[in-house]
């Protein structure tokens, strides 16, 4: 295995308070590396309310959820955070030289000085296809959430799902991608997303290009060789219909889950680090937690907490770094911070 990436800090969570986090350490000198289990950063402002209003950012009337993670990624793009998007943080180990090592489920490590967890409700990850045998199928024939379908072309389709990425993904199959067969398959026939891509949706089914099917998946029916060939799939009827497949794009939506966090030794409070309110330390040295993740007398889950906490948090990781409480300096009159932003 590759010698783990050597670091001050790591973050893990690149929700809205990770990402400020990135900002309030890169103004004391500390570039980043930040993991997010998601393919994008914005943790549920981006991933459960992209399109709504926040109105509590302090100076911001009104932005969405997904602007606001846009806005604190160009915030945070000074300092040269270094993303891990896709994932998961599985293990935390302590080295003989009391640094920390994070091992992510591709298997990315990292040797990091200090931790900051900024990890929400749990890393956010698809739904799983409930079915024996399927987890042996991903990455092969079974694919969670793709972004790219260039792997559809002369297979047999089946996505399965019901909202916008679901209907979205059987219609590129069904045309741009030229799968042999596309099925699309929800446990009921009512599927969600912009009007005109039902309207596309209708369409291919009225030509017969996308065959829409409800029901519950059941079982996978394999080759001697392991290779799917069908999805069994229980109908309302209680009959049960083999759909001819060699290929399962399941968009079956996404749930956080605390995961590993919870495996890693922490003292947890009702699935929550309790740290002290001077430094957004948790009780093991080095490792700090920020956002919903944490709690403490008079805790309130808001964004604008966790960007405190993220601040503060920034300023511990220093002081531990350099045994030295940094200066305080304001970004208006500082020429260092200025060199740092890069701005004159
Ligand atoms: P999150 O946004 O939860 O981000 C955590 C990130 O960490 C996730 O992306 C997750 O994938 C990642 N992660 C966790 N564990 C791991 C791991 N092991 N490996 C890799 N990645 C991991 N707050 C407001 O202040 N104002 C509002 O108006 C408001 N409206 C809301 C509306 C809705 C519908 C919801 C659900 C929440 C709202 N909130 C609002 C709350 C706000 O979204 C949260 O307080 C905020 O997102 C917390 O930010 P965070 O960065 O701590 O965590």
């Amino acid at each position: 295995t590759a010698a783990p990436i050597t670091t001050d800090v790591v973050v893990v969570g690149a929700g809205p308070v990770g990402l400020f986090q990135v900002f309030e350490l890169g103004l004391l000198g500390l570039r980043a590396h930040v993991v997010d289990a998601l393919p994008h950063a914005g943790g549920q402002c981006a991933e459960l309310y992209p399109d709504k209003p926040i109105y509590d950012i302090p100076g911001i009337r009104a932005c969405t959820g997904r602007e606001l993670s846009e806005r604190l990624q160009q915030q945070a793009a000074p300092f040269s955070p270094v993303y891990h998007l896709g994932q998961q943080v599985e293990q935390l180990q302590r080295l003989a030289d009391d640094r920390l090592l994070l091992t992510t489920h591709t298997g990315t490590r990292f040797a990091a000085r200090s931790l900051i967890l900024a990890a929400g409700v749990g890393a956010f990850v698809p739904r799983a296809l409930k079915v024996e045998g399927a987890d042996a199928l991903v990455g092969s024939q079974l694919f969670y959430h793709p972004h790219q379908l260039g792997h559809a072309r002369s297979r047999h389709v089946v996505v399965l799902g019901g909202d916008e990425t679901a209907v979205a993904a059987a219609v590129a199959c069904a045309t741009a991608q030229d799968a042999a067969s596309t099925t699309l398959l929800h446990r009921r026939d009512v599927f969600t997303g912009p009007d005109a891509l039902l309207a596309q949706l209708a369409d291919l089914r009225a030509q017969g290009r996308i065959q829409v099917v409800a029901g519950q998946p059941a079982a996978l029916q394999q080759a001697a060789d392991g290779r799917l060939q069908a999805l069994e799939v229980a109908l309302p009827d209680g009959s049960t219909q083999a759909l001819h497949a060699d290929l399962l794009l399941a968009y079956l939506g996404i749930s956080p889950k605390l995961g590993p966090i919870a495996e890693w030794g922490l003292e947890l409070e009702r699935k929550q680090l309790p740290v002290d309110t001077a430094r957004f330390a948790t009780a093991e040295p080095g490792i700090y937690a920020v956002g919903d993740i944490n709690t403490y007398p008079g805790k309130r889950k808001l964004i604008l907490c966790g960007f405190h906490e993220a601040t503060l948090a920034a300023f511990a990781v220093a002081e531990q770094l350099s045994g030295q409480a940094p200066l305080l300096q304001y970004t208006t009159s500082s020429s260092h911070l200025h060199a740092l932003l890069g701005v004159h």
